[in-house]
This record gives C-alpha cells, sequence and structure tokens, in this order.
C-alpha cells in the first residue's frame, strides 16, 4: 500500500505551519516547527518570493492532503466524486475527506494523530455499526456507529489520546461515549464545523484549470 515516507515535520515546516501529524509530541516542546519554524533544505531560510497564484494554490492542495493523509491520485479521485455532487465543490471535497473513518477516529479522540487512526483501523481493531471494517478511507454516513472492538479496548495509545481530548478536537457534529469507547456521526459536517486551516477554494481552481 502506498504511503507517506517523508519525515512529517518536514511536511509542517514547508507548509510553513503545525499540521499536527505526530500526536502527543506536536503539543510538546519536541516540536520541529517550533524550533524551526522555516521551510527544509539549504534554502529554506531564505525564501522570500512572493508567491504565484498557482503556488498558492498547489500549497493549499498539498497541505489539505497532508493534513488527512491522502496521496495524489486519492486526492484527485475526493475531488472528482466532490466536483459531481450538488453543493459547493470545495466544501463537499472538505466533508467527504472529513468523514473517513481514520479521520472520524481522530476527532472522536480515540487516537493521537491521524496517521495512529489509519494503524488502529487497519490492524483491524474498529468496528462500524457491528461489521470489523479495515479500510481506512471507508466513508462514515450519518447514523453509523463506530466502536472500538471489544478486545481491543485496553490499547493504551487509545486512553491517552482520550485524555488529550481536552484540546478542542471533538467535534458537534460527532456523539462520543468515553466508557465503551463508540461514537456516531450525527449529520455530515458543515464549512463551520471543520476546523481544518485550509482555503478550500484555492483547491477548486487549481484543478478547474
Ligand atoms: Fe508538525 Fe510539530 Fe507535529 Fe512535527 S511535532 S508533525 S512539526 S506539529
Amino acid at each position: 500500500m502506498a504511503r507517506y515516507t517523508e519525515a512529517n515535520c518536514k511536511l509542517c515546516r514547508r507548509e510553513g505551519m503545525k499540521l499536527f501529524l505526530k500526536g502527543a509530541r506536536c503539543h510538546s516542546d519536541k516540536c520541529a516547527f517550533d524550533r524551526r519554524s522555516y521551510a527544509p533544505g539549504m534554502h529554506g531560510q531564505n525564501m522570500r518570493r512572493k508567491p504565484s497564484e498557482y503556488a498558492l494554490q498547489l500549497r493549499e492542495k498539498q497541505k489539505t492532503k497532508r493534513i488527512y493523509g491522502v496521496l495524489e491520485n486519492q486526492f484527485r479521485t475526493y475531488y472528482q466524486h466532490a466536483a459531481r455532487r450538488k453543493g459547493v465543490t470545495g466544501e463537499v471535497l472538505l466533508q467527504m475527506l472529513e468523514c473517513r473513518l481514520d479521520n472520524i477516529l481522530y476527532r472522536l479522540g480515540f487516537a493521537p494523530s491521524r496517521k495512529a487512526s489509519r494503524q488502529l483501523v487497519r490492524h483491524r481493531h474498529v468496528m462500524v455499526n457491528n461489521q470489523l471494517v479495515d479500510i481506512p478511507s471507508y466513508q462514515v454516513s450519518p447514523g453509523d456507529n463506530i466502536q472500538i472492538r471489544e478486545k481491543s479496548r485496553q490499547i493504551p495509545l487509545i486512553h491517552d489520546a482520550l485524555k488529550r481530548v481536552g484540546d478542542g478536537r471533538q467535534a458537534a457534529w460527532l456523539s462520543v461515549d468515553k466508557v465503551n469507547l463508540s461514537g456516531s456521526l450525527l449529520e455530515y459536517p458543515q464549512r463551520d464545523d471543520i476546523p481544518t486551516p485550509v482555503e478550500e477554494q484555492l483547491i477548486v481552481e487549481l484543478y478547474s484549470k
């Protein structure tokens, strides 16, 4: 299975903002972006050129892909589906990314990062509507019940992540039961409910060329 192999912290430095890809480390003083907030590479500290319109659009797309941990082809497929659906394309795109099973687990607070939640799913610790699902990109629909498998409920990573939920990650469009480690999607999130700091319109402009 294709996946990112680049160092996560480099991605934050490249995008010029914290993307929170590493869980607890991102909130600690070990965060690489807090220590070196310039782009990686030999010329990282000297990049002062005004970015072109295309560069801005490209960066926004790259940033979004990296936040959700989606690779290029899959991201383009999301865009194509979003463009065919009713509604504002950029918002529908974000909605589809938010409804990925790995993202929902992260928003519920069951994993410290989307990367960790992908691992929980792939390692078969997660059930949707009482069925095992091991596909991180699985699209969750309103009313679906997501639950950590009974035999996996003692995994320390899940409990450590739940303790950190106070960082504001839990969303109003989700309900969570921390005792039974389950949750559900109440309704599709609207743009104002999605705290991802991206300008999705720039992505639409990029792909519409
Ligand atoms: Fe980004 Fe800092 Fe987390 Fe590294 S530790 S992934 S630089 S937020």
